[in-house]
């Protein structure tokens, strides 16, 4: 039992560099959003570009170790009916009473949690709290991105109702991988929002209305691509591992027209105007000199933490990448992950199917 728990425990850490946009994409984007802010915020991102690139991807992280976090990263629009992004109250309290928090958690919070970070992030800028503006700037990045995501939009978000069990990954961390180096991602100067609330909901539509093509040009490349050219095998460290082979993977980027690229420049813009935004909006401080100690006295990163936890951790992996390097990387680094572990087993003892 001993051994299989920990064979268990290496697969999953091992699983978690795999993940939404994938981890490559989302550093990267946080990384690019940087570049497009003006001086006075330079100052502050230009010299933690590391951190901001590196912590892009903590929200994905703590989905097994903290309550509440899993459902930040997806709405499920479909389950809400034709003209959803419509019906759908964009203020928190309003949804609470229309369909009450259980049911919102449910199927996904990701609009009005990644508001509330925008909203934590204004407050930490008016404290001038150089940690908690770092910190909280590098998840609001992670969020917007997975906003952006049109896998993140639905209730079949890894083809698992369509028999196409897979595109998350596909679309979100295997053609980034292959082609991002060739996208260009300068998108200009950060502007001020007037209403951030509203662009989140809109971003959800764009990437939502996606969806179309995304599930239909996999399955006209499927019928014309036998299996044994769908996919191939790679070598990961001393592992081969099957993935989408560079010929679908290339039809089927060449098929979505630029969608990836699309919409990873307009995440790495809607990242850069909200970070500015929420600056502006805290009366443009000096970041020069910040106030050295000062704690928010809440969860910064957290919409409240439910009375009875609803574990929504969702598993789209279909790349299962360098396995053991990955391993041993995770391992040295820290053991954030054995207690993420812990908690996750003392909550669901079932392992969740592999993508
Ligand atoms: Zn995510």
């Amino acid at each position: 039992m001993r051994l299989y728990l920990f064979c268990i425990f290496i697969f999953f850490i091992c699983y978690q560099d795999v993940i939404a946009w994938g981890f490559y994409a989302h550093r990267l984007i946080n990384r690019q959003a940087v570049f497009s802010l003006p001086p006075e915020l330079m100052v502050l991102f230009k010299p933690n570009l590391a951190y901001i690139s590196d912590k892009a991807v903590n929200p994905d992280r703590r989905r097994y170790a903290v309550q509440g976090e899993a459902e930040k990263h997806y709405i499920d629009l479909d389950v809400y009916g034709d003209s959803a992004i419509f019906k759908l109250p964009q203020s928190w309290q309003e949804a609470q009473i229309i369909y009450g928090e259980d049911s919102l958690r449910k199927n996904g919070i990701s609009p009005w949690s990644t508001y509330l970070t925008f909203q934590y992030l204004t407050y930490a800028f008016q404290k001038k709290d150089r940690q908690a503006i770092l910190k909280l700037a590098a998840d609001l990045g992670h969020y917007l991105g997975d906003i952006n995501v049109p896998l993140h939009s639905t209730e079949n978000y890894n083809g698992q109702n369509t028999n196409q069990h897979g595109i998350h990954g596909f679309w979100e961390s295997r053609l980034p991988e292959l082609y991002a180096k060739d996208y260009d991602l300068f998108v200009g100067k950060a502007e001020y929002l007037t209403n951030p609330r509203k662009e989140i909901w809109e971003a959800i539509e764009v990437a939502h209305n996606a969806l179309d093509s995304v599930f239909s040009f996999e399955k006209l490349l499927t019928d014309k691509f036998p299996d044994d050219q769908k996919y191939s095998y790679e070598n990961r460290g001393s592992i081969t591992t099957r993935v989408y082979s560079k010929a679908f993977s290339l039809a089927y980027h060449q098929m979505l027209a630029g969608q990836v690229e699309r919409q990873m420049k307009k995440t790495i813009k809607l990242i850069a105007d909200f970070w500015y935004s929420a600056w502006i909006l805290a009366g443009q401080p000096d970041l020069t000199n910040p106030a050295p100690n000062f704690r928010p006295p809440f969860e910064i990163d957290s919409i409240e933490t439910p009375q009875d936890s609803i574990k929504n951790v969702r598993e789209h992996q279909s790349l299962f990448t360098d396995p053991e390097a990955l391993f041993w990387k995770s391992l040295n680094k820290n053991l954030y992950y054995w207690q993420a572990f812990r908690k996750y087993c003392g909550r669901r003892p079932r392992f969740l199917p592999r993508g």
